[in-house]
């Protein structure tokens, strides 16, 4: 694993040169000194695995955030022709099916914010954890598959948010092509009581404070001003999402050999995009990607009530964007129009300004992408730009530099706490255990990482946002 050849051809883009069964060059979206230690993270040879996959066009990259992943890197990204051969993998996305970040503003200056009172609130009025409950309990299979086909639209259909919250979604907040029909009765079980919580660990709800803009323009276009309060909220799609990818991990891990794939990691099963298999898991896919947008609009929805109630102001959607994908897409290579299936895992799209996918009032600035940092750090807003690269990708947060265990042997819960309060942040329901594990320094230093991203040309950055308090999961 130690032994890959890694040439830096440009500043922030390591190329790892096709050899064996490499299909395509590896390219990483780094420098060295934010590249793992290779003896302690295999995500440099994962780079590699999956440049062996079937029909993947242009590189298999990963993007200044790598880290070790199930198969692939966690930051990685991987795009397959769909016509000529291309697989899909469960891996390239992950277990947390469309993990994601939705951004919300408030109307309000940090000076003016009752911080105390809103994080009481939001304390009493987030369910997260196991066994805490969620926003909504549903009643069987019926009534979510309702969830697993409408997303963030059957939420606000429902009257958890209005129809200007779907603009701000990505695919307006329903991702097409969901098949209720290939999630299992367990998925199913997994999913009933879940919708509308945060779930734990890595998945937060934070309340933070524009600290610095660092493009006006598109600040301006996204209402992003100094001081300004910001609501940031992190989760997926909970056991349901994670239910799917264990299921069609095996479905795919049988289905293999018939199709003449052999990976060099178990881990990396995989059937063609157009196969039953290859089609079934693209199905569930989406329905959990929907369970993953209902469940951020409903989480939002829940923060908003609490603002009303506490300031009189309710908050408004900046964006809310997946992480962990696999999407159908349209995209050139060599001079020719190709569909492609991207896989996006631990990675962000970023669509470049006047992209037509995006709303009209985002389409001048480009997509917002949204970065968190870490509970005591800083977190990013970044916008997509033209030419960019990797599909229209950039990286999806600081990156783990230490397992959860490393994390919590290096601090106690108890001191964290004590130290992120005298930073002024506050702190809420976590348990010390998780709290350890979410330490700042298990990640990277985000501010490097988002200076890689932007040198590499994946990306501008809008602004800087620094936390107030944190709900953990
Ligand atoms: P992942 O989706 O890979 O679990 O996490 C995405 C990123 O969220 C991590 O790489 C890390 O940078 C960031 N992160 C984890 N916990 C927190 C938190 O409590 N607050 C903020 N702002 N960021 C966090
Ligand atoms: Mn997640
Ligand atoms: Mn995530």
């Amino acid at each position: 694993a130690v032994d890959v050849e890694v040439v830096e051809e440009a500043p922030f883009r390591l190329r790892v040169p096709a050899q064996g069964d490499m299909r395509v060059d590896g390219v990483v979206f780094t420098s060295h000194e934010l590249l793992p230690d290779p003896a302690e993270d295999g995500s440099l040879q994962q780079v590699v695995n999956v440049a062996t996959l079937p029909g993947i066009v242009e590189a298999s990259y990963a993007m200044p955030d790598v880290h070790w992943g199930y198969g692939f890197p966690i930051g990685g990204v991987a795009a397959t022709d769909v016509e000529r051969g291309g697989v899909v993998s469960p891996g390239g996305v992950g277990f947390d099916i469309s993990c994601g970040v939705r951004l919300l503003t408030a109307d309000l200056d940090r000076s003016e914010l009752p911080i105390e009172r809103v994080m009481d609130g939001l304390d009493r009025a987030v369910p997260r954890g196991a066994g805490s409950g969620a926003v909504w309990q549903l009643s069987g299979r019926a009534e979510l598959e309702r969830v697993l086909l409408g997303g963030s639209r059957y939420a606000v259909e429902r009257g958890h948010g209005e129809d200007r919250d779907l603009e701000r979604c990505e695919d307006g907040g329903v991702l097409a092509g969901a098949d209720p029909g290939q999630v299992s009765a367990r998925a199913v079980e997994r999913g009933l009581e879940q919708v509308g919580s945060l779930g734990s660990g890595n998945h937060f709800l934070e309340v933070q404070a524009v600290d610095e803009v660092l493009d006006d323009v598109a600040a301006a276009a996204f209402g992003l001003a100094p001081g300004q309060v910001c609501v940031m909220i992190h989760t997926g799609s909970r056991g349901l999402g994670h239910q799917i990818c264990t299921d069609h991990v095996r479905i795919m891990d049988r289905a293999m050999r018939a199709y003449g794939i052999s990976v060099p990691d178990r881990q990396l099963a995989c059937a063609p995009v157009e196969s039953p298999e290859g089609r079934a898991y693209l199905g569930a896919m989406a329905a959990a990607a929907n369970y993953g947008r209902a469940n951020r609009q409903l989480l939002a929805e829940a923060a908003s009530d609490v603002f009303e109630r506490v300031t009189g102001q309710r908050l408004s959607l900046l964006y809310d964007v997946s992480h962990n994908l696999a999407k159908i897409e349209e995209h050139e290579i060599g001079g020719e129009r190709r569909r492609l299936c991207v896989h996006r895992k631990g990675a962000t799209r970023a669509l470049p300004p006047g992209h037509p996918d995006l709303p009209p009032a985002l389409r001048d600035a480009g997509q917002p992408v949204l970065i968190p940092g870490s509970m005591g750090t800083a977190s990013y807003v970044l916008r997509g730009v033209v030419g960019g690269g990797a599909f229209h990708s950039t990286c999806h947060g600081a990156g783990r530099v230490q397992s959860r265990k490393q994390a919590a042997r290096a601090i106690t819960g108890g001191a964290l706490r004590k130290r992120l309060e005298g930073q002024g942040i506050a702190v809420r329901g976590a348990s010390a255990r998780g709290l350890a594990e979410e330490a700042p320094e298990a990640y990277k230093d985000v501010d490097a990482v988002v200076a890689a991203a932007e040198g590499a040309g994946l990306c501008r950055a809008v602004a800087r946002l620094v936390p107030l308090g944190v709900v953990k999961g």
